[in-house]
């Protein structure tokens, strides 16, 4: 089709630098923090300029409740093909029957599945949140909790593994309508065939929460959970690296389901904008290039991992297998608090997080972003070496925030061209 229009001039960045410069600055200021400072959050990444595009595109504008070629609104011809084009993507980068690519967020995906799946006060066996489960896995202060009657799985303490055989007493007493696997913090691979036993014993859905391990998958650096699961939920902003927001594949008996439980029941109009974004990344993801990524970022985790284990803190289940890992920094004479202050003042940005024995917070971290920057082994080796550095001692901090800003100047997530 002829297009008149570009991207440039009235649609570039400068425009809101002239009309609100307050605002731009913000934007320039954040760009800068990401910049300089190391991104160790597990759940974070850098998506690349093309999928800003979308995002800050006048896709922005479109009204578009429904699906592709039954929307309720007038003037959905193009962003119809955006949207099915991301299905189809989706589909073949995951080998599913089905996906639905509208829940605006990952929880609106776990929301979804449940609506698809269950009633209110139905059982649900999950991932306890002092163990790794999320906030829609059966918090209190969520909707999970308050609605429907969740039972609580945990890691052994020792090994900081899924108790599998727990899963199954568990599974057998409470005879749950599903199952949910897949945890914010856990650095290991989900047995889903496992998973899949114990609900097929019980009668019970088994609903995949890859909202983390995802992009693995995608790369192939991560055993998929589509064959197993009834339906998969997931983000698209971790390390799949697109735009924030949520999907869902399941097999074609429950298409139907799905995508009226996501609109419909829980969402109204598809933001058209982020939609076309996903199809960018999820044709990014498919390249030979991002499989490479995926297995970098694994190969990056086990370096920082192994590191940080050399330099004295307690690595949960002594590795990992993923771009995520939990760590004690206890050993070193900090506790989980103190150690994420000391190291967001030497440029070094994370999370604390539940670890396996009760009451204590540790550090949850990823390579994801770091990878995506072009960083490899050596580099994460020396992050560890840092990471420690600071650690131990306040007063290194300075020093380690001149390394971080030399590292991440080496290495810009988004360099000028
Ligand atoms: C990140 C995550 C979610 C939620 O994603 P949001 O986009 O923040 O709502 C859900 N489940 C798990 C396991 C996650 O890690």
């Amino acid at each position: 089709m002829p297009v008149a229009h570009t991207l440039e001039g009235p649609l570039s960045v400068d425009v809101l630098g002239r009309q609100d410069p307050e605002l731009a600055e913000i934007l320039l200021g954040e760009l800068e923090r990401q910049s300089t400072t190391l991104q160790l959050i597990a759940a974070e990444n850098f998506t690349s300029p093309a999928v800003l595009a979308a995002l800050g595109s006048p896709l922005a504008n479109k009204y578009a409740e429904g699906y592709p070629g039954a929307r309720h609104h007038g003037g959905c011809e193009i962003v119809d093909v955006a949207e099915r084009i991301a299905v189809e993507r989706a589909k073949a980068l995951f080998g599913a029957d089905h996906a639905n690519v509208q829940s605006h967020s990952g929880s609106s995906a776990v929301l979804a599945a449940y609506a698809a799946l269950l009633r209110p006060g139905d059982t649900v066996l999950a991932m306890g949140l002092p163990h790794g489960g999320h906030l829609t896995h059966g918090s209190p202060a969520n909707f999970s909790g308050r609605w429907f009657d969740f039972v609580g799985y945990g890691v052994d303490p020792e090994s900081g593994l899924i108790d599998h055989e727990q899963v199954r007493t568990l599974a057998r007493t409470h005879r749950p309508k599903a199952i949910v696997c897949g945890s914010i913090s856990y650095p290991r691979h989900i047995d889903y065939a496992a998973f899949r036993e114990v609900a097929d014993e019980v009668g019970a859905y088994l609903i995949a929460d890859a909202a983390h391990p995802i992009g693995l998958v995608a790369g192939g650096a991560a055993p998929s959970p589509v064959p197993y699961a009834d339906v998969v939920c997931a983000t698209t902003h971790k390390v799949l690296r697109g735009p924030r927001g949520g999907m869902l594949l399941c097999g074609s008996e429950l298409a139907e389901r799905v995508d009226r439980a996501v609109f419909p029941f829980t969402q109204g109009g598809a933001q058209m904008h982020t939609i076309a974004a996903k199809a960018v990344a999820f044709g990014e993801a498919a390249t030979p290039a991002f499989t490479a990524y995926a297995h970098q970022v694994v190969a990056n985790a086990r370096v920082l991992a192994q590191g940080l284990a050399t330099e004295g803190l307690a690595v949960t289940t002594g590795g990992t297998d993923t771009h995520l890992l939990t760590v004690d920094p206890a050993p070193l004479g900090v506790d989980g608090r103190t150690a994420r202050g000391r190291l967001a003042a030497a440029g070094m940005v994370l999370d604390t997080c539940a670890l396996p024995h009760p009451d204590v917070r540790g550090l949850r971290l990823g390579t994801a972003a770091l990878t995506t920057q072009g960083m490899g082994e050596a580099e994460t080796a020396r992050i560890a070496v840092l990471f420690a550095t600071a650690l131990r001692d306040e007063s290194a901090g300075r020093g380690v925030r001149e390394e971080v800003r030399d590292l991440t100047g080496r290495f810009p997530p988004y360099p000028a061209h």
